[in-house]
């Protein structure tokens, strides 16, 4: 029997390509996955810093992982990913979780193999948190069984400053992957059965700036059209400040690219765009989705929404409201500002306090989830476009699929129709999914 690993993920999607990587080398070393640490030999931890709560639920599991640890000795703990990249935090583990055997950090994924042996044989705790490497370098395709629908990173790090945003300071400057290799690799999931892509980057519209002139997200996308077989290419996050009209009409040219337009706008008041140094105006972004809406009259649009940020008083806050109620997005992501050690905001004067942050959040929800159910409804009685990803999770009688538009959707059909494009009408919908039938 082949040993085996558990990998938990927290944070963004990014983080869930670098844990289906750290699998591929995991099953290069000879384990299988496990579903629960339980069953385990190795746990690892992807960790997130971005809000607080998930670096909270890291320090939660690791004191769950003690009690696994005492009862089998010989089980494997390790910790990767942007948490341990800050500074000081991987010694600062290793101290208080002694019984953990490995900590890595971001900028060394690609030596996972070698440090993980090491630390497998290590009496104590070996951590190893790198300085980010001089180019990008090679990953072996992530491990993410039977998919119809598979990540690509195209772009690691990021060059913004948002004041409030720890991701520049763990994730290191923008490094693009070469196109060959992102063809290649989406090739080879096509091969595999895949029909969708998401690309994946904190910042894909500034794909290809440092690699060639001439090359960009716009190129990038007229290539990856091009490959045979491949049936949808979606996108995150793009960046409203590098979002060009040269990208909004390569899209809108594309035949792959869904009609989806996640652009985070984080706030309606122009005074807190300036704080938080997202590099545009508001009416610069209310142009963006002009222009998205008319070169793709299709397009559902989704953002994400801080409120609570240092100084937002109940008028800027207000402004948010009024921008959601405006522009009406789909879908948006709303969250609380969370200060990050290190970062400009976490020290700015004008904090707000929690109460009124969860205020805020509760009334921006109660504004973005109406919203939400409005344009879900908008679609009943509609025969939309379906690609079936598999059996509903919730009733194993249903399949479950998404839109070009990316909502689930959920109809009755049997499981072989995963992988296909199915024509299903819309006859009930709720503030997140869609219910129909096949036609
Ligand atoms: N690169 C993407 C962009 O610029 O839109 C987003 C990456 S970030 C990991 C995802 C979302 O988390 C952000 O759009 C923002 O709304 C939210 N976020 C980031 N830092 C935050 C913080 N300190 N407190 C609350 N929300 C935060
Ligand atoms: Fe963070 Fe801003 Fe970079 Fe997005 S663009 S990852 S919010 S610094």
């Amino acid at each position: 029997m082949r040993p085996k690993c558990h990998i938990e993920t927290y944070g963004c999607q990014m983080n869930e390509n670098d844990s289906e990587i750290l699998l591929a080398y995991l099953e290069e070393l000879g384990y299988e996955s496990a579903a629960s640490p339980a069953e385990a030999d190795v746990v690892l931890l992807n960790t997130c810093c971005v809000r607080e709560s998930a670096e909270d639920r890291v320090y939660g599991k690791l004191g769950e992982l003690k009690l696994l640890k005492r009862e089998r000795p010989g089980l494997v703990i390790g910790i990767a990913g942007c948490m341990t990249q800050q500074p000081g935090v991987g010694e600062a583990i290793a101290r208080r979780y002694p019984y953990v055997n490995l900590v890595m950090g971001t900028h060394n994924l690609q030596r996972f193999p070698e440090l993980f042996m090491r630390a497998r044989e290590a009496e104590s705790t070996l951590v190893d948190v790198a300085e980010e490497p001089e180019e990008m370098p090679a990953f072996p395709r992530g491990v993410r069984p039977g998919g119809v629908t598979a990540w690509v990173t195209i772009l690691r790090g990021c060059d913004k400053r948002c004041t409030y945003c720890i991701v520049p300071y763990v994730r290191g400057r923008e490094m693009s992957r070469p196109l060959p290799e992102i063809r290649a690799e989406v090739e080879a999931l096509v091969g595999e059965g895949v029909r969708e892509v998401t690309l994946l980057g904190q910042n894909v519209n500034a794909y290809g700036k440092d690699l060639a002139e001439g090359l960009s997200f716009a190129t990038l996308v007229e290539e990856l059209d091009k490959v045979e077989g491949l049936e949808r290419i979606r996108y995150t996050t793009s960046h409203p400040r590098d979002f060009t009209q040269e990208m909004v009409e390569a899209i809108a040219r594309s035949r792959k690219v869904c009609e989806h337009f996640h652009v985070p706008v984080q706030s309606g008041s122009p005074q807190m765009l300036k704080r938080m140094a997202r590099g545009y105006t508001l009416d610069r972004f209310v142009d963006l989705v002009a222009r998205i809406r008319r070169a793709v009259p299709a397009a559902a649009l989704t953002t994400d929404l801080i409120v609570g940020f240092p100084g937002e008083t109940e008028e800027d806050f207000e402004r948010t409201l009024e921008l959601c109620r405006e522009l009406r997005f789909d879908k948006s992501f709303t969250f609380m500002y969370s200060p990050s050690r290190g970062t400009p905001a976490a020290s700015f004067p004008g904090q707000v306090s929690l109460a009124v942050k969860k205020e805020r959040l509760a009334r921006l929800s109660e504004v973005t989830d109406a919203l939400s159910l409005e344009s879900n409804r908008r679609q009943l009685g509609r025969t939309v476009e379906v690609l079936v990803e598999g059996v509903s999770k919730k009733n194993g009688a249903r399949l479950m699929g998404r839109t070009r538009q990316s909502q689930p959707v959920v109809f009755p059909g049997a499981s072989d129709l995963a992988g296909q494009l199915r024509p299903v009408r819309i006859e009930r919908v709720n503030t997140w999914t869609l219910e129909g039938d096949a036609v």
